[in-house]
């Protein structure tokens, strides 16, 4: 069974068309990215996938489930890092995360999540709201993984992390590939993907124009190197 299938996933907003068609599969224990410049339907698709919004046409299949009318099956297994979170300023980070266990369930504790996505204790007793935007997202790491999902949705996980945030969050995500999660990473840096991902999507303008591996992708001419160029480097 594939993890995520889309077929023609298309949604218009008037005139802008912000997903266009894709038809997509990530296969279970992947780790796919998502790759795209700001603005080319990352957020989209990663909305249509968990039902946030509604497609225009075409569907998504998520671990198995109809994403539009399995909504509950699709989000109790699937474990989300949001772009832009909402996370409520004056409660604390270690309240979130306890919510986010009390709804995901799950065998590990706050304590322990803190831990693998290096928040200390002392942070997480103190109100969101004064976070820096690195420690929101490990904070909102912690949360995705709570529950042990068998799906990490990470769009943009690495924004706002310095150097060597991000090298944790890759070697998270590697952790959890290697236990058997499957993992879709957006991002609109190569060298942040290209690192942990199986494989890569490239979006453009709502369009899906490349899947490959990162070797192939590096080998191939035209649309999809064009695209990594721009999209690329290491920072
Ligand atoms: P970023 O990394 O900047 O978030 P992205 O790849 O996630 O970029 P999206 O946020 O999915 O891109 O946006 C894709 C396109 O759809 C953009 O042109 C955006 O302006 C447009 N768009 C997204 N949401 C809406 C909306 N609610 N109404 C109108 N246009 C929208």
């Amino acid at each position: 069974m594939a993890a995520i299938e889309t077929s023609g996933l298309t949604k218009r907003y008037g005139d802008v068309v912000a997903v266009d068609g894709i038809d997509l599969t990530v296969e279970e224990g992947e780790v796919f990215g998502f790759l795209g410049p700001n603005g080319a339907g990352k957020t989209t698709t990663i909305d249509l996938l968990l039902d946030f919004i509604r497609p225009t046409e075409g569907s998504a299949t998520v671990l198995g489930h109809d994403a539009q009318a399995e909504t509950d099956a699709v989000r109790e297994r699937v474990g989300v890092l949001p772009d832009g979170v909402g996370l409520y300023d004056r409660s604390t980070g270690y309240r979130h995360l306890e919510f986010a266990i009390e709804s995901k369930g799950g065998s590990e504790t706050p304590d322990e999540l803190l831990d693998r996505v290096g928040l200390d204790r002392e942070a997480a007793e103190r109100p969101v709201g004064g976070y820096s935007k690195g420690m929101t997202q490990r904070l909102t790491m912690a949360m995705a993984l709570a529950g042990d999902p068998d799906l990490l949705v990470l769009d943009e996980p690495s924004s706002g992390l310095d150097p060597m945030g991000i090298r944790e969050m890759q070697r998270l995500v590697r952790e959890e590939a290697d236990s058997g999660t499957t993992v879709f990473f957006s991002s609109h840096i190569l060298g942040q993907v290209s690192a942990v991902c199986d494989r890569v999507g490239i979006l453009d303008e709502g369009e899906l124009v490349t899947v490959d591996t990162i070797e192939g992708l590096r080998e191939e001419a035209g649309v999809g190197s064009r695209l990594v160029v721009e999209v690329g480097g290491d920072a």
